[in-house]
């Protein structure tokens, strides 16, 4: 007899799983995707949809006409709380939906609350779509004076998107301002050329970086630091690291220690057989997994074979991290910086590889239709797998 496949969350684990959810249905499975947004935006051009290098449209997956065009149903909402032991989802719309297995790839937050940041002008870098209302909001309001952006988190993240910010404000500002506040170092952890062609990049185009203090608050468009001094901002964008969001603790399913759901090495919760999982919202049990996005792209293979072993029996598969990834920073200016091991690449290469790295996985998992027109603008720029 059928099962019910409920897909939680149409994610970069999730869309392998997506773009086959016709097998499932073909052995007479029933496939559901629930997901808080009709359309998946993909990160690593996230920071190039800011700038307006990229239109939304060249940067996201129509998830609801993936998951209708092949058998599957759609519900645009979110899951509030999971009860395994009923195998049964609640969601925001106060509706409930049973399933057999259930796997979650719902992404991660930013975690503000002890910033205070209320303000509409303070902007979290996730969900990728608020680098769209950033865009907007920065150019409704740039050509008066001086505008002042600062940006909270000195990793990757925080260092391509003051990168972009500056290209936004450099092409529509008429006294652009880009202060980069970046916690310990800028870059921590990433290989030291690597970080210094970051700083002299942003350096040469005057964004400020302050390092050695983090943001202690936010209040009246004022940033407190940690070591007392004000700055003042029109507009903060917040990447100060992410952590999974309170779903899983909230529904007493076991949790690591950053709060992601606990899974084996073959992403299925080490409490509950019928609840998988990908991307940031896990724990794999026993290995330390960063929160980016090459994890979470190369989980998608396994979970969905996976998902067709749990519906259908057969053996799993196991993921195993890869800590040698390559990640490639989009500067803002038409150049990348990469790094891999030890190997650092910097300039238009770089970011001719990135963003011909994206756009082909843009294609792979695009519907048709969805990318006519995909022209680039004025510059090219990712991913890395
Ligand atoms: C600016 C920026 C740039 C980045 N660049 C890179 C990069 O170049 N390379 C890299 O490897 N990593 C990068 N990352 C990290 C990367 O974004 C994450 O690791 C990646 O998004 C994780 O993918 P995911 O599928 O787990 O989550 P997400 O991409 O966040 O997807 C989760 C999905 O679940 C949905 N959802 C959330 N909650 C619920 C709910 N309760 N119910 C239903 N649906 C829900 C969301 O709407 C979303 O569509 C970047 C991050 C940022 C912020």
């Amino acid at each position: 007899m059928g099962k019910h496949l409920v897909l939680v969350g149409g994610g970069h684990a999730h869309l392998t799983a997506l773009a086959n959810l016709g097998c499932y249905v073909r052995r007479g499975h029933r496939a559901t995707l629930i997901s808080s947004f009709r359309h998946h935006y993909y990160s690593g051009m996230g920071p190039g949809m800011l700038s307006g290098l990229y239109e939304p449209r060249q940067v996201r997956f129509n998830i609801q006409r993936m998951v209708q065009e092949r058998g599957g149903q759609f519900i645009e909402a979110s899951v509030t709380v999971v009860d395994p032991a009923a195998q049964k989802l609640y969601l925001d719309n106060d509706a409930q939906v049973s399933y057999d297995i259930a796997s979650f790839n719902i992404g991660s937050i930013v975690p503000t609350a002890e910033l205070a940041a209320t303000d509409e002008h303070i902007i979290t870098v996730k969900p990728i779509l608020n680098l769209y209302k950033a865009r907007n909001l920065i150019l409704s309001q740039s050509a008066r004076g001086i505008t002042r952006v600062l940006v909270a988190g000195g990793g990757p993240a925080g260092v391509e998107i003051a990168a972009n910010a500056w290209k936004l404000l450099h092409e529509n500002a008429a006294t652009p301002a880009v202060t980069l506040v970046a916690g310990n170092q800028i870059l921590r952890g990433v290989p030291a050329r690597a970080r210094h062609l970051a700083v002299a990049s942003l350096a040469a185009r005057r964004i400020a970086i302050v390092e050695g203090v983090r943001v202690h608050s936010f209040e009246n468009r004022c940033a407190t630091l940690t070591d007392g001094r004000i700055i003042p901002f029109d507009f903060a964008l917040v990447a100060v690291g992410v952590k999974p969001p309170p779903l899983f603790r909230a529904s007493g399913i076991p949790v690591g220690e950053d709060g992601g759901m606990s899974v084996n090495g073959r992403l299925q919760s080490t409490a509950h057989p019928q609840l998988f999982g990908g991307g940031d919202c896990i724990s794999v049990e026993g290995c330390t997994v960063a929160k980016v996005g090459v994890h979470a792209v190369r989980q998608n293979p396994i979970l969905k074979h996976n998902l067709e072993v749990a519906l259908d029996g057969g053996e799993m598969k196991r993921f195993t991290p890869n800590p040698n990834y390559m990640l490639i920073m989009n500067m803002g200016d038409g150049k990348g910086i990469m790094w891999k091991k030890r190997l650092v690449l910097n300039g238009g290469l770089a970011f001719l590889l990135k963003n011909f790295i994206d756009r082909r996985f843009m294609k792979r998992f695009q519907v048709s239709g969805e990318l006519k027109d995909f022209s680039m603008g004025s510059g090219e720029g990712s991913w890395s797998l």
